[in-house]
Order: structure tokens, then C-alpha cells, then sequence
């Protein structure tokens, strides 16, 4: 299978560093569990969306991110039963780069550079699954979704949405095994 995987908040963990870069240069910030909703500024009324959004353009901060617990495991144990690994992920140019440098290519060497697909659009993409924390890039591909488990993805009915909610990255890896049986499935029926 061709298998899309974003990467904020799905392979690695942003929201943790982001947020302490927000601590240490302004004095504010929320837990990790407390960001429930994917608009951060009204979290975060005392500071204006630029600086909170700052961050995210500093090399220093990718250098301190780090993959989400069993996120690596799983994707090179997919990769190695020979489904295709591709990364979508709506980054600006310059963030990219540092993803890649920072995060793609020390913890994850098994995924190829060129397998990375920068997009806002996710629905573009064609594949099998996608791993996604953010429900609006799930709704309307051609691909079974996969829910990254988020606090601010919590309130989203999934499942009405025909959509696989996964907590963590074992149930991913279940969620990707159900998905290759259903295709084999309706492959073999048409
Ligand atoms: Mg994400």
C-alpha cells in the first residue's frame, strides 16, 4: 500500500517544544493536554498570532524536536513488510527544510527524501491511508483516514466521519493492517 503520513504532531512531537519556546521568550504557554483546539491563539489571547507562529521558523526549535514514541518503530516496520512511505505535510518552504534536516532524516533515515510531499491540500495526494492529527486533511481524499489522537482532535466524531481513530502509534499499525486487508478484499471482489 501507499501509505501518507503527516508529520507535526503525528511522527513528532512540535506542540511540547513549541510551546516551551513560548514559555521561555514570553512567559506563556499551554500543556500539551490543555491545547484543544487547532486555533492556538485564542488559547493564547495575550499574545498575537505572529508571535506565537514565530517559533516555528527557528532552526533552534526543530533541533529540539523529537518523534513521538513508536512513530519510527512502526513506520520502518511497514516500510520493511513493503508498503511505500510517504510524508505530506503543509509546511511553509524554510520549515521544510528544517523538518527534514532535523527530524526526517536523523530519526527517520528509512524514509527516502524524495517521498516527502509538501502540501496544504492533502486531498491532492493519492494513496491507500493517511495519518493525519488534524481531521480537516482526512475529510474528502481517496485514502481510508487515520486520526492521530490529539487532545484538540478529541471532540471530532470520527467514526461518523468513516474516519479510524488511533491513540498511539501500535494502533496506527493495527489501523494500517485493517486497511491493506480491506483492500485486498475489494481488490479481489472487482
Ligand atoms: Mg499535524
Amino acid at each position: 500500500m501507499v501509505i501518507l503520513t503527516d508529520m507535526d504532531d503525528t511522527m513528532e512531537d512540535l506542540l511540547t517544544p513549541w510551546m516551551a519556546a513560548l514559555a521561555e521568550r514570553w512567559g506563556v504557554s499551554k500543556p500539551r493536554e490543555e491545547v484543544d483546539r487547532w486555533d492556538i491563539p485564542s488559547l493564547l489571547p495575550e499574545l498575537t498570532p505572529e508571535q506565537i507562529y514565530a517559533p516555528l521558523e527557528s532552526e533552534e526549535l526543530w533541533a529540539s524536536v523529537r518523534p513521538l514514541p513508536g512513530a519510527a518503530e512502526a513506520l520502518e516496520q511497514l516500510a520493511g513488510e513493503g508498503h511505500q512511505i510517504y510524508v505530506v505535510t503543509a509546511s511553509s518552504f524554510q520549515t521544510a527544510q528544517f523538518k527534514a534536516k532535523h527530524v526526517l532524516i536523523p530519526y527517520f533515515p528509512f524514509i527516502p527524501i524524495d517521498h516527502v510531499i509538501v502540501a496544504s491540500k492533502k486531498q491532492m495526494v493519492r494513496g491507500d491511508v493517511l495519518i493525519d492529527d488534524g481531521p480537516h486533511n482526512l475529510l474528502g481524499g481517496t485514502y481510508q483516514g487515520i486520526l492521530f489522537d490529539a487532545p484538540h482532535n478529541r471532540a471530532f466524531p470520527a467514526k461518523a466521519h468513516g474516519l479510524v481513530r488511533a491513540k498511539d502509534w501500535a494502533e496506527v499499525y493495527d489501523a494500517v493492517q485493517d486497511a491493506a486487508v480491506f483492500r485486498n478484499r475489494r481488490c479481489c471482489i472487482w
